[in-house]
């Protein structure tokens, strides 16, 4: 691969109007190379009308881009050479086989053909589908046809992919096949990787940093971890305490900390705000009071929890 500019892609007040509607609202975000960011939002919150934007589909209506060092309204062929798309809605040619489908996008793409060949029968064999590549992807299961579809847009050997909620209607065992590529796409081949997606847990694992939209609005910005802590919640801390202890344990912790909130149930003590710097003098107080401890788990935030509360408060902020 040709060496990526250290950043893929630099964003400055870019913005996309429908009519009335506005898509993407003055949108500065910077990707660095082999970055894997993910766009999350709401539906019509305006990620797709942003990956558009970033691989020159549309013009933006203000603000620009540079994505690879390139303009992507003027230099839209170039760029296209260099970044792969998977769209919501891939389409794969049913009457043909895999090897047939992959052989017609390397000839779109200009891969010469000894390289084609053997390109498409390394991507056959990494995405599992070697043994099948010459029956027709009409048979093929949804889950094959997403790694087909996957295949395809790494072809060309791209610096950068866009890939439009890449799992979307995959079961569990098919998403993970797909999240391993990515991440071997990440880490292992230095490609840059831009993904919207609802599923939260996928952005937590894989996405090095998340981007959500709001009305087309960029509101957060961070790694999965950075939001989380950024999340002004009432963490709760759990205990487990020895069984008959766990009353002592309420009174002990009351006393110390009088604004905490004592949950006691069969098996733990939940302690509700505490703030994460007190969970040592609580260890402290409890040992002194001699309150055999078994674990202590703080209850962080989650990539979703971030998520609602922001929607929460966007919905606040609407009415
Ligand atoms: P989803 O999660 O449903 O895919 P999204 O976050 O990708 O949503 P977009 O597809 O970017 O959202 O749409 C953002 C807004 O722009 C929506 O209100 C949508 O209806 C509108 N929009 C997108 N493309 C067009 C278009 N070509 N013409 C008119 N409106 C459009």
């Amino acid at each position: 691969m040709p060496d990526a500019p250290a950043k893929a892609v630099q964003t400055f007040g870019l913005s996309k109007s429908f009519g009335d509607l506005t898509a993407v609202n003055q949108l500065s975000l910077e990707i660095k190379a082999g970055e894997v960011v993910g766009l999350l939002g709401h539906n019509g919150a305006g990620k797709t009308t942003t990956v558009r934007l970033l691989n020159g589909v549309l013009s933006p209506t203000e603000g620009d881009a540079h994505v690879l060092g390139l303009d992507p309204v003027t230099q839209s062929p170039e760029l296209r050479r260099r970044t792969g798309v998977l769209t919501e809605t891939p389409s794969l040619d049913e009457r043909l086989s895999a090897r047939e489908n992959l052989q017609t996008f390397a000839e779109l793409y200009g891969v010469p053909r000894e390289r084609s060949h053997q390109r498409i029968e390394e991507l056959l064999d990494a995405f599992d589908l070697g043994d099948r590549g010459d029956e027709r992807v009409g048979g093929y299961s949804k889950g094959m046809k997403q790694r087909l579809a996957l295949a395809r847009t790494l072809l060309h050997e791209p610096e950068l992919l866009f890939l439009d909620e890449p799992t979307a209607g995959l079961d569990p065992v098919a998403a993970r096949g797909v999240h391993e590529l990515i991440t071997d796409a990440s880490e292992d081949e230095g490609r840059t990787v831009v993904m919207c997606t609802h599923n939260l847990v996928e952005a937590q694992q894989l996405c090095h940093r998340v981007a959500v939209l709001e009305h087309g609005r960029l509101v957060e910005l961070g790694t999965p971890g950075e939001l989380a802590q950024r999340l002004d919640r009432d963490r709760g801390v759990e205990f487990e305490l020895e069984p008959d202890q766990r009353a002592q344990a309420r009174d002990v912790l009351q006393r110390h900390f009088a604004h905490a909130r004592i949950h006691l149930d069969e098996r733990r003590l939940l302690a509700s705000g505490l703030a994460h710097e007190q969970i040592p003098d609580a260890i402290a107080a409890l040992v002194a009071a001699d309150v055999r401890i078994y674990g202590v788990s703080p209850q962080q935030a989650s990539l979703a929890d971030v998520y609602f509360a922001l929607h929460a408060a966007g919905r606040n902020d609407a009415s």
